[in-house]
């Protein structure tokens, strides 16, 4: 007889942990199987949170350095302990790693540590799943089973990543000491995150992106002032380069790129998107078929072609976010058990958390254009916003979408400080179907970075106070 469940989910990432949680608070019997150690996923082992904590750390140096004497503050003879760094770094995840166990354990969780696999389509109603550990192979079975197996590095033609000097944002998040010249392949939020932390430390970055611009999908202007920024940060940037191989060469490496010299270095770090992790599955075992870039295809309630198996976050379709993910295991779980259960992929923010940080939420302008959506848009400066004057800070805008004939709120869109925290005001506004007018109607306090927002949306009718 093997152990029964009515959910199983697999993976215990920033979505699988949040579905399990969520089951078992509406009452199910709930187990969850994860591979590694820590649960949490990608995001707080070796993603989202760890690179938090150094671009926190690396960011408080970079404004020692160049920000305090503004402010009348003295600060000679500045220098940082990298090993206390990385150490703190590694505290925060393990704290954070810490409490996900303890929820598992206030939910009555019960948790398998050891590889997931599906042996088959579901027999009487039950799905069965395989837990290979390191002492042999257990299996159990639900009525339910949630694929929520995330994603991993995507591989380039040409490139051997050898896990030190060339490698991905696992490596980049531990180097042990700052490289001399670090090359980064790839200007997304992984290449400009993780090339402003190394930056700030000292580290000659060059970053080589593919496309004419860098962060694509987020609003075409602001990145073009973003890059401006970063530039001015000391990241070089070197667009419309296509990296054809790394290797590793005597104590550094080559970076080759099409019709060009190849570059030297001392590292390299590999930041060209991520793949789903559907590898040893056993989606072979089951009815499931990938689409042509390797993820699961699903309904609208998250169902598989497979009766009982359901799957979500960056193994399905969409961006590969872990709010994302956390939603949708949360709308699938809901689903199962209530019947209810939806998520709003027109309200789902993205962010990358830089100095200022780049954050947005619903449609680009160049999204509009390409749908034929008729708008109108209004812009603020954080220039001229009291509170950033306090503090020092005057890079960046926000700007908001709205429909030319609704006045609903589309996207908005923000290059500026706190620009992650701030872009959260839109995201509720645009669930609730805000027009620019809510917006601008909504009282905000004075002085605050938040104010912005209200400018912008009054901007959407020519009349900003400020400007
Ligand atoms: P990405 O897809 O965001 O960016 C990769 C970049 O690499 C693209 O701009 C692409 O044009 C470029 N590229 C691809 N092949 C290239 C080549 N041969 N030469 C030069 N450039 C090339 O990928 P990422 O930054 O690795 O992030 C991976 C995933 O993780 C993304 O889905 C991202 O959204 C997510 N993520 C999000 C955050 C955040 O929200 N702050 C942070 C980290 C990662």
């Amino acid at each position: 007889m093997t152990t029964s469940y009515d959910l199983i989910v697999i993976g215990g990432g920033p979505g699988g942990y949040a579905g399990a949680i969520r089951a078992a608070q509406l009452g199910f019997n709930t187990a969850c199987v994860e591979k590694e150690e820590i649960l949490g996923g990608t995001c707080l082992r070796v993603g989202c949170i760890p690179s938090k904590a150094l671009l926190q750390s690396s960011e408080l140096f970079h404004e020692a350095q160049h920000s305090f004497a503004d402010h009348g503050i003295e600060s000679d003879n500045l220098r940082f302990d990298l090993d206390k760094m990385l150490k703190r770094k590694e505290r925060v995840v393990t704290t954070l790693g810490r409490g996900i166990n303890a929820l598992m354990k206030k939910n009555k969780i019960t948790r398998y540590s050891g590889l997931g696999s599906i042996v088959g389509d579901a027999e009487g109603g039950l799905v069965r799943v395989a837990v290979t550990k390191s002492d042999g192979v257990e299996e159990i079975s639900a009525k339910h089973v949630i694929i929520a197996t995330g994603s991993k590095v995507a591989q380039l033609r040409g490139i051997q990543v050898d896990g030190d000097r060339i490698g991905t944002s696992a490596e980049a998040l531990s180097y042990p000491e700052v490289p001399k010249h670090l090359v980064v392949i790839g200007a997304g939020a992984i290449g400009l995150e993780l090339g402003s932390v190394w930056s700030r430390l000292g580290a000659e970055v060059t970053v080589l992106e593919y496309l004419d611009r860098i962060i694509p999908g987020m609003d075409t202007e602001l990145a073009g002032s973003f890059q401006k920024i970063l530039t001015k940060q000391g990241l070089k940037f070197r667009l419309g380069t296509r990296v054809t191989g790394a290797e590793v060469k005597d104590d550094g490496c080559l970076v080759h790129i099409e019709g060009s010299e190849p570059i030297e270095c001392d590292r390299v770090l590999m930041a060209v998107g991520r793949v789903p992790n559907t590898q040893g599955l056993g989606l072979e075992n089951t009815g499931i078929a990938t689409d042509t870039r390797g993820r699961i295809p699903v309904n609208g309630h998250f169902q598989t072609s497979s009766p009982g198996i359901y799957a979500i976050g960056d193994v399905i379709a969409g961006p590969m976010l872990a709010h994302k993910a956390e939603e949708e295991a949360i709308a699938c779980v809901e689903r199962i058990i209530t019947g209810y259960g939806h998520v709003d992929y027109s309200t789902i923010p993205y962010i990358v958390y830089t100095s200022p940080e780049f954050a947005g939420v619903g449609s680009t302008e160049a999204l509009l254009k390409e749908q034929g959506i008729p708008y109108k848009k209004g812009s603020f400066p954080f220039m001229a916003n009291g509170r950033a004057k306090a503090m020092a800070i005057s890079e960046g805008m926000v700007k908001v979408l709205a429909h030319a004939e609704t006045d609903r709120v589309l996207g908005v869109h923000i290059l500026g400080v706190q620009a992650g925290e701030l872009i959260a005001e839109a995201a509720a506004a645009m669930s609730y179907g805000a027009s620019s007018e809510d917006l601008a109607r909504t009282c905000h306090a004075h002085p605050t970075l938040a104010e912005t927002i209200k400018e912008a949306a009054m901007a959407v009718d020519g009349r900003a106070i400020h400007m």
